[in-house]
């Protein structure tokens, strides 16, 4: 059996957010998808990533050249393509992007001309998988937060995660302060998580951890830039709190530079050569001893975070948990703190026609 490729259709969607929105190091008032759907033997696979409008230049310009006509049932085939045409431009970043919507595609559509569900197809060990709330953005009042983490909590929530390292760590103050209130509000049994977005100086990182240890927070995400791998494992020697990272990994190699400095390896299918690279690289994960926590795009990481014995959770992001059902029909649903995990076929979403509103190319 096989199954050529026959089209490559892309399109970008802005969506823009209900009020401006910041970490510690970066702010935007809008999040873009740019989608890519591929087409054989009579069914259309979805993907897409979180990413650039040239995202979708590439996968139009190159990466759609060498889909075409591939056997849609060899995914890593695919990759392995995917990856090579790449040579010149740089594999990574925005080209590992490009190349994870479309990998993200070619595994929807690979179950779906097998007519079964994408969990499935990787080997499905559990119906339910485990999210946290993630938003708490620095721009936010007190009122805000207290009204997401009032969603997150009704939404059976066990763990919830805000934004610190507000304003490239000059502001220490409102940070604890805000995780001192997120205490309150989120009550007692849900574990407190926070990220810096690397944010901190090493120094600054260790002396806000030990004030983190001492409020109870169990994980403290990007404490350093992810490129300070020194930094993080010194931090992950002193501290209490898991230090996690991997959020920006682009494959294996980038992979296996943060395995040994975290307790908890993040990795994002959208920016790591879509399911396919998200799987090579959890493996290493599993390696060094570590449980994986799927960063971001809720929906899409449903049916690998099923599939992956190791797994602690998957993001629940507040602008992709938006925006989700606005782009595809077919989202999982979130109850009692877990998304329920489709039986497909594919990952069981669609385009919404609707969301033409949003497009932009
Ligand atoms: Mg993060």
């Amino acid at each position: 059996m096989s199954a050529p490729v026959t089209a490559v259709r892309t399109a970008v969607y802005r969506f823009p957010t209900p009020t401006p929105e910041a970490d510690g190091t970066l702010s935007w008032d809008a999040t873009t998808a740019v989608t890519v759907e591929l087409d054989a033997g009579g069914c259309t696979g979805l993907g897409w990533t979180y990413s650039s409008a040239a995202a979708a230049t590439l996968v139009d310009d190159l990466l759609g050249e060498v889909l075409r006509g591939r056997d849609a049932l060899d995914v890593p085939g695919a990759a392995e393509a995917v990856h090579r045409a790449g040579r010149n431009l740089g594999t990574r970043g925005l080209y590992a992007q490009a190349q994870s919507a479309a990998d993200i595609a070619l595994c929807d559509l690979k179950a779906r001309l097998l007519g079964v569900g994408l969990a499935d197809l990787f080997g499905r060990v559990r119906d339910r998988v485990p999210v946290y709330g993630s938003g708490g953005f620095t721009t936010f009042d007190d009122a805000q937060l207290a009204e997401q983490v009032a969603g997150w909590r009704a939404a059976g929530c066990t763990a919830v995660k805000i934004k610190i390292g507000e304003s490239w760590g000059t502001r220490t103050g409102r940070d604890l302060a805000r995780v001192r209130r997120l205490r309150e509000l989120a009550g007692d049994g849900v574990a407190l998580m926070v990220d810096a977005n690397g944010g901190y100086s090493p120094g600054q990182a260790r002396r806000v951890g030990a004030a983190l240890d001492e409020l109870g927070v169990v994980w403290f995400e990007e404490p350093v830039s992810s490129d300070d791998t020194a930094s993080l494992g010194l931090l992950r020697g002193v501290l209490g709190c898991d230090v996690a990272a991997g959020e920006y990994v682009a494959d294996v190699r980038e992979a296996a530079r943060l395995t040994p400095v975290v307790d908890c390896l993040q990795l994002d299918a959208t920016r790591c050569g879509g399911y396919t690279g998200w799987l090579r690289c959890a493996a290493l994960a599993e390696a060094a001893g570590l449980e994986v926590s799927a960063h971001c795009a809720p929906s899409l990481h449903a049916p690998v975070a099923a599939a992956w014995p190791r797994l602690r959770h998957v993001e629940w992001f507040a602008d992709h948990a938006r925006l989700e059902p606005l782009l595809v029909d077919g989202v999982p649903e979130v109850t009692d703190g877990a998304l329920r995990v489709g039986t497909g076929p594919g990952h069981g979403m669609t385009l919404r026609a609707e969301a033409d509103r949003w497009r932009t190319a």
